[in-house]
């Protein structure tokens, strides 16, 4: 007699991984308790308003059904502690493991955010000298560290603008943004009740100056630019820029979250930049993506200060105070101080590395992506020859006739190991290919990538068809991503092919 084994659905070490809702047993508990020593409390006495009623289908689980699950997840994702990252515009660095300690430090970990100030002195320190930190970097008179996200930044920052327009009396009704900014900057502009008009880009990749100046009247509240741009690169004629904006009045918005460009280089301050933000999460070295924490906080000229928003931690004979008296302020954009996570990660960071340790950041960030741009040229030709800093963007445009386009070389990448860089972004790029591979690479890592960008490039000329089918070695193949995205399904089960 035959027994017909038949083995479980599974690829290499993975296997079908049900949700956690469908693991563990009824009564399974992730914890073991003595039993209890003390009465009972009664529970009746307390209101009904801060009672936690029942949760049904609650997932009931051991701790190792929880390790488990979880470890088995992450190993069907790639993470920046696998290799490069090279999501441009995103600065996918990797993350000094020392920052996430000092986040841990249970005196900063702990602290309530209402605690009185004078028992938190250490915390509010950590905010000061971040601030001062980001100062000095910047060139900008002051900070409000509580915005949430770069976007929020831009948020908080457009509604200074507007403050600033009806304080003096003649609120204005447009923003102007360039067609090379980043895509959240008109959406911010809009949210803030703006109307948005375009500045296309010239030759250089840069704003063309020209059309800035005609389309630069007294209604216009402001410009808000990305610099770097999106192209990655730096905007060449920015003081011609800034003085045509404030010519009229105007204000200029600079879009700092990719700083890790500039950073001990160049300060936004001394351009003549009246708002800033930038992206803790990125330049400053906290992980990042899937969906948080971020931090974007916000530098201000003297013409803005008043409206920062409350509160602000400000030195007073020593100690930390916070103050709230700002009648001008545009109030609270945040419950309490930020991501204050965030903010030691940070400080520890700008505090290890010095000012030598910054610029050398910029420096290598620079250089890394400028080696992989003359690398790769030759077979992803570039939209612009304007030198670029931080990120390098190249496109499909020699792949098209044969059928292989950028979305099929990304997704073959994954079979290479590496993540894919940003895609089709930005707009005015077709194909676009945007690779930004930070400074904490090395050439080792950057060859094996380069080689592999080629590679692919070699594929699309003698088997276009295993390029255009990539990829064929992941947890999964290639997904009707907005499907995916609308109708998620979330039990995972490993690829027949
Ligand atoms: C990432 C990024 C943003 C948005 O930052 P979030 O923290 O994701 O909101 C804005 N502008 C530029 C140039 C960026 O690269």
């Amino acid at each position: 007699m035959s027994v017909e084994l038949k083995a479980p659905r599974r690829a290499g070490v993975l296997r079908e991984e049900p949700t956690i809702f469908e693991v563990g047993s009824r009564g399974r508990v992730g914890h073991s308790l003595p039993p209890l020593d003390v009465p009972e409390a009664d529970l009746s006495k307390i209101p009904e308003s801060v009672r936690r009623g029942p949760i049904d289908g609650m997932p009931e689980v051991s701790e190792v059904d929880v390790v488990r699950h979880f470890v088995r997840i992450s190993r069907l994702n790639y993470a920046v502690d696998l290799g490069l990252y090279p999501l441009g515009s995103c600065t996918m660095k990797y993350n000094p493991k020392i920052n996430e300690e000092l986040a841990r430090v249970e005196g900063l970990a702990r602290a309530h955010p209402m605690q009185d100030p004078e028992t938190v002195q250490g915390c509010l320190r950590v905010i000061w000298e971040l601030e001062k930190s980001l100062r000095q970097i910047t060139g900008m008179p002051r900070f409000t560290l509580q915005p949430a996200a770069g976007a929020h930044g831009e948020m908080v920052g457009i509604l200074m603008v507007r403050a600033h327009h009806v304080k003096s009396g003649r609120p204005r009704s447009t923003i102007l943004v360039p067609d090379s900014a980043h895509g959240t900057n008109p959406a911010s502009a809009a949210m803030a009740g703006y109307k948005v008009e375009q500045i296309p880009t010239n030759a250089r990749g840069c704003i063309d100056l020209g059309a800035l100046r005609a389309k630069m009247t007294e209604d216009v509240a402001g410009l808000m630019l990305t610099n770097p741009n999106t192209l990655g690169i730096f905007e060449e004629e920015i003081e011609g820029i800034v003085a045509s904006v404030h010519e009229k009045g105007g204000l200029v918005y600079m879009d700092g979250a990719n700083m890790n460009a500039l950073v001990g280089v160049a300060r936004p301050g001394d351009m003549g930049i009246d708002v800033l933000h930038l992206n803790l999460h990125k330049t400053f070295s906290t992980p990042h993506g899937g969906g948080g924490p971020g931090s974007g906080p916000v530098g201000v000229s003297k013409v803005l200060e008043p409206y920062l928003p409350t509160p602000l931690v400000e030195e007073s004979s020593g100690r930390l105070v916070l103050a709230e008296n700002r009648p001008d302020s545009i109030g609270r954009v945040s419950s309490f101080f930020g991501n204050f996570g965030m903010h030691v990660r940070a400080l520890a960071y700008i505090r290890s590395l010095g000012p030598d340790g910054l610029r050398m950041v910029a420096e290598r960030a620079v250089l890394n992506a400028n080696y992989i741009r003359a690398k790769l040229k030759d077979v992803y030709p570039v939209a612009f020859e304007t030198p670029s800093l931080h990120e390098a963007i190249l496109s499909d445009k020699l792949l098209e006739p044969k059928g292989v386009r950028t979305l099929d070389v990304a997704k073959r990448l994954l079979d290479y190991g590496f993540h894919p860089p940003t895609i089709y972004f930005p707009l005015v790029v077709h194909g676009a290919i945007m690779i930004e591979p930070t400074e904490t690479e090395s050439k080792a890592e950057i060859d094996a990538f380069i080689d592999a960008m080629r590679a692919i490039a070699a594929e699309a000329e003698s088997d276009p068809e295993m390029v255009r089918k990539a990829p064929h070695t992941t947890p999964i193949g290639r997904l009707d991503e907005a499907e995916a995205a609308r109708r998620p399904r979330l039990r995972f089960t490993p690829r027949e092919d």
